[in-house]
């Protein structure tokens, strides 16, 4: 090529290299050039390897959703915008017109919404039920129930599913078994080995891990429901940018050490809390004062995970005054960080509820919900001390005065 030929706009080929990068190379291009239309069709046929488009897929996305899929042991997973957008991929993949869905009551709230508002807007029904009650979720089918969805470990009481009978039922009753495994993550607990058709995760929580990204995956056992969820992403326009996902992937590779680390420190601070003056319970999945800790032993074989909550004998002065004097925690809305942040469902995530509504679910105003990181646990220990002695000199109640 003459010098005058070249131009200095788009056409550029990398340097040849003997060498390969360690790390993942971020590939932001939205589109993918060909040599002629034949290798263009070989793509599209699935014959050669490659991208076209990149709402249609991208390396990015490939690497961290093939790491996921192996973490989960799926057959084929795909990534997703985010959490929402695994979860609203099922929907729309799977569901036809007159199917009823069949969930947990105490789902994460967007997810809630979308049951209990949108979905029934556009002719689906759901019904919501304690997941941890077999007999209950069976009472909720009817003979169009598709779906079946619960998550794991519920936000923020934390009771659990009884994933092995609704499994059982799922199979007896022909419905696709969905599992959110956001709280529990493949280190605690792999939905596909209990018998879950798809595994959907927010990756913005524990696997990515750094509250940098948004990000969700849905896996799946079965070829069919897989090439139905990639569809259905990419005509929908659900996927996920490459920035994320390169992003996501170095959150990964740290990701076992972060589990471990936050989960020893979740069991202790625990048992901390328990032996605090002004804390009224605690709720540990596992332990033998929580409603449902035969079924969390059973299931999750000792990874309890990370996140603890637990309810302060305070009112709204109290909260305030303990979430203030809880200098080095972070008092944010979201989970899975790698450091410790504190949540007040009663303002944030169930602010949506009557405090009837809440009550019910046995989240009061003094309900304060901990995602656990990986500090030096004696550092959790003494800011959790001095966050609950100020929530019991600030409480206005008189009763409050007298506890302890
Ligand atoms: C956060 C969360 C979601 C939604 O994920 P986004 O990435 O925020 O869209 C769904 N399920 C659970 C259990 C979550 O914690």
């Amino acid at each position: 090529m003459k010098p005058e030929d070249r131009s200095v706009v788009r056409r550029t080929t990398p340097p040849p290299s003997e060498t390969t990068p360690l790390v993942t190379p971020l590939f932001p291009s939205v589109v993918y050039c060909a040599e002629d239309a034949d290798a263009l069709d070989a793509v599209y046929e699935g014959r050669a390897g490659g991208y076209s488009y990149a709402r249609e897929g991208h390396p990015n996305a490939s690497v961290l959703a093939d790491k996921i899929s192996w973490m989960e042991g799926a057959g084929q997973g795909v990534m997703t915008a985010s959490g929402m957008a695994a979860i609203s991929a099922v929907f729309l993949a799977l569901l036809e017109k007159g199917d009823h869905i069949v969930a947990g009551n105490q789902l994460y709230g967007r997810c809630l919404r979308l049951l209990t508002q949108d979905l029934p807007r556009m002719g689906f029904e759901a019904s919501l039920v304690d997941a941890s009650d077999v007999a209950a979720v069976e009472a909720a089918l009817r003979p169009e129930t598709k779906l079946l969805l619960v998550e794991v470990v519920a936000n923020p009481t934390l009771r659990v599913a009884d994933i092995k009978g609704l499994a059982r039922l799922a199979k007896e009753r022909g419905m696709i078994f969905v599992v959110d495994n956001t709280f529990t993550t493949p280190r605690a607990f792999r939905p596909f080995d209990h018998g879950a058709d798809l595994v959907v995760h927010s990756v913005t929580k524990l696997l990515a891990g750094h509250s940098d990204v948004t990000l969700g995956y849905v896996g799946a056992r079965d070829p069919g429901h897989a090439t139905a969820l990639y569809d259905a992403i990419t005509t929908w326009g659900l996927n996920a940018s490459p920035f994320d996902c390169w992003l996501a992937e170095r959150g990964l590779n740290t990701f076992d050490l972060r589990f471990q680390r936050a989960q020893e420190n979740a069991k202790a601070l625990a048992d901390h809390l328990r032996g605090l003056p002004g804390v009224l319970r605690v709720l540990y999945p596992g332990e033998a004062d929580h409603p449902d800790g035969a079924l969390a032993r059973d299931l999750l074989q000792g990874n309890f995970s990370h996140m603890v909550s637990f309810e302060l004998d305070a009112d709204r002065a109290g909260v305030n005054a303990f979430v203030r004097a809880a200098g080095n925690i972070a008092f944010a809305p979201t989970l899975g960080d790698v450091g410790t942040t504190i949540s007040h469902p009663a303002s944030s995530s169930h602010r949506g509820l009557t405090v009837e509504g809440r009550a019910a679910l046995g989240i009061s105003e003094g309900f304060i919900r901990v995602s656990v990181g990986v500090e030096d646990i004696d550092l959790l220990t003494r800011e959790f001390t001095a966050a609950v002695a100020a929530a019991r000199r600030a409480a206005t109640r008189p009763e409050t005065r007298e506890v302890g």
